[in-house]
C-alpha cells in the first residue's frame, strides 16, 4: 500500500499509487499525486543534503531507498545590488543549473524513475528540448536500465553530447520538441519502454516541486512574495504551486502567510502561456512556428497548459514573453552580477522580472525568487 493516490487534476478520476500511471483514461488530463498519510512533522526531514530529505512528504515508501544522484539542495543567492537595480526589496536567484547533469530536470527524472523502476519498467523514453534527455540519461544509469531519446536535431551540442556520453540511445528528430513526443509514444507503444514526457506520468511535478521546499526552508519556512519562472512544459511551476498548499496544510509554513505570485517567463519565439493568460483563457493554443535559442522554452503546446493558467490565476500571478535579444542581454547581466553561469532561460526570467517591476506590476516592496534553471555553458558551441 502507497500513502498516496492518483486523483485527476480535471475529473473526478483516482487510480492507485502503486499503478503504472499515465494520463486520466477517462479525460486524458493530467494526474496529480494526493497523500493520505497523517500530518508529517518538520522533524520527518531526513539527515540527508538532496531532495530527498524532503521524503516524507514525496512519493516514496519508508523502507524503499530512492534512484539519485544528489539531485536538489541547490543554493539560493541574495543579489542586493541587482534587487537595487531594478527596484524591488529583495532579490535571490535559485541556481538550478548545480544539479546533476546541469538542470533541474534531474530532480523529476529522480523521482519519475524511482517510481517506474520500482514497477519493473524495462526501459524508459522522452521526448526532449534537451536536459530532460540529459537527465533521464543520467538517471537510467542509476537505475541499471536502457533509455531512449528523442530530441530536435537543433539541440545544443553539449547536451546532445551528455545524452551520448551516458550510454542512452539518441535519436534526432526535424522539428521541435511536439514531433519528438510523436515519435517516442510510437516506441513506447512498441517496446513497453516507459514514457516519462513532462506530466504523461504525475512523478516528474512531485520530483520538481522540491524547489518550492527549499525556497520555503531556505528562506526559514517562510516564502518569497513573487517567484519567476522560465516556462516551457511547466512542471516547476505546477509542482512549486502544488507543494505551497501542501506545507501549508501540514502547517510547514504558516496559514496566515500569503503565498507567491506565481510569475511565467517565456521567449516572445514562444510564447503560448502568456498568450492563453492574457486572453483570460483556460487553456492554451499550441505556438505556430516555434522559435527561441533558449531550447528548454521552445514548448509549443505545454501539456500542461490548464494547470499553469490554474496556478497564474489562483496565485495573482503573472505572464510575460521577453524577446531572445532582450533574452541574452539580461544573461549576461545576471551572470556578471552574480557569479552564476546563468542559461538562456534562467536570463528569460531576470528580464521578465526586470520588465515587471518597471512597470510597477512587481511592487518596490517585492521579494523576487528568480530561477536560472541550467547551466550556461550547455549552450556555449
Ligand atoms: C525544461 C527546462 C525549462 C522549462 O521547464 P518546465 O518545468 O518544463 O517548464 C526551463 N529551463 C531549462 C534550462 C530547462 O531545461
Amino acid at each position: 500500500m502507497t500513502h498516496w493516490h492518483l486523483e485527476c487534476s480535471a475529473c473526478a478520476h483516482t487510480a492507485p499509487g502503486d499503478s503504472l500511471a499515465t494520463v486520466c483514461p477517462q479525460c486524458g488530463q493530467p494526474y496529480l499525486v494526493r497523500y493520505d498519510m497523517p500530518v508529517p512533522r518538520l522533524d520527518t526531514i531526513a539527515p540527508r543534503w538532496d531532495m530527498w530529505r524532503y521524503r516524507s512528504i514525496m512519493p516514496l515508501l519508508p523502507e524503499e531507498e530512492p534512484v539519485s544522484l544528489g539531485e536538489g539542495a541547490t543554493p539560493m543567492q541574495e543579489i542586493p545590488e541587482l534587487a537595487r537595480a531594478i527596484g524591488v526589496r529583495r532579490l535571490w536567484v535559485k541556481d538550478e543549473g548545480l544539479n546533476p547533469t546541469a538542470s533541474f530536470k534531474a530532480r523529476g527524472m529522480s523521482a519519475a524513475v524511482t517510481r517506474a523502476a520500482a514497477l519493473k519498467v524495462p526501459g524508459f523514453v522522452v521526448p526532449t528540448a534537451g536536459n530532460a534527455g540529459a537527465a533521464l540519461s543520467a538517471y537510467g544509469v542509476a537505475a541499471g536500465l536502457p533509455v531512449r531519446v528523442y530530441a530536435p536535431r537543433t539541440t545544443p551540442k553539449p547536451i546532445l553530447d551528455t545524452i551520448a556520453a551516458l550510454g542512452a540511445d539518441l535519436h534526432l528528430v526535424d522539428g521541435h520538441i511536439g514531433d519528438a513526443g510523436k515519435q517516442a509514444r510510437a516506441f513506447a507503444a512498441e517496446s513497453g519502454y516507459f514514457d516519462v514526457s513532462t506530466l504523461r506520468e504525475p512523478y516528474r511535478i512531485e520530483g520538481k516541486k522540491t524547489m518550492g521546499i527549499e525556497v520555503a526552508e531556505q528562506l526559514g519556512w517562510r516564502l518569497p512574495t513573487h517567484i519567476v519562472y522560465p516556462t516551457g512544459g511547466g512542471t516547476g511551476l505546477i509542482g512549486m504551486w502544488k507543494v505551497f498548499a501542501e506545507l501549508r496544510s501540514y502547517g510547514w509554513i504558516s496559514a496566515n502567510e500569503p503565498l507567491p505570485r506565481m510569475v511565467v517567463a517565456q521567449s516572445a519565439g514562444c510564447a503560448p502561456m502568456v498568450r492563453a493568460f492574457e486572453q483570460g483563457a483556460d487553456h492554451a493554443t499550441p505556438w505556430e512556428n516555434p522559435e527561441t535559442y533558449a531550447s528548454g522554452l521552445r514548448v509549443p503546446g505545454p501539456l500542461g497548459d490548464r494547470l499553469i493558467l490554474r496556478a497564474l490565476r489562483e496565485s495573482g500571478g503573472f505572464a510575460r514573453a521577453v524577446p531572445d535579444d532582450q533574452i541574452r542581454a539580461a544573461t549576461a547581466r545576471l551572470a556578471k552580477a552574480s557569479g552564476i553561469d546563468v542559461c538562456p532561460e534562467g536570463g528569460c526570467a531576470f528580464a521578465a522580472a526586470e520588465q515587471l517591476a518597471a512597470q510597477g506590476a512587481i511592487p518596490a516592496d517585492a521579494e523576487v525568487v528568480v530561477f536560472n534553471t541550467g547551466s550556461g555553458a550547455s549552450y556555449r558551441f
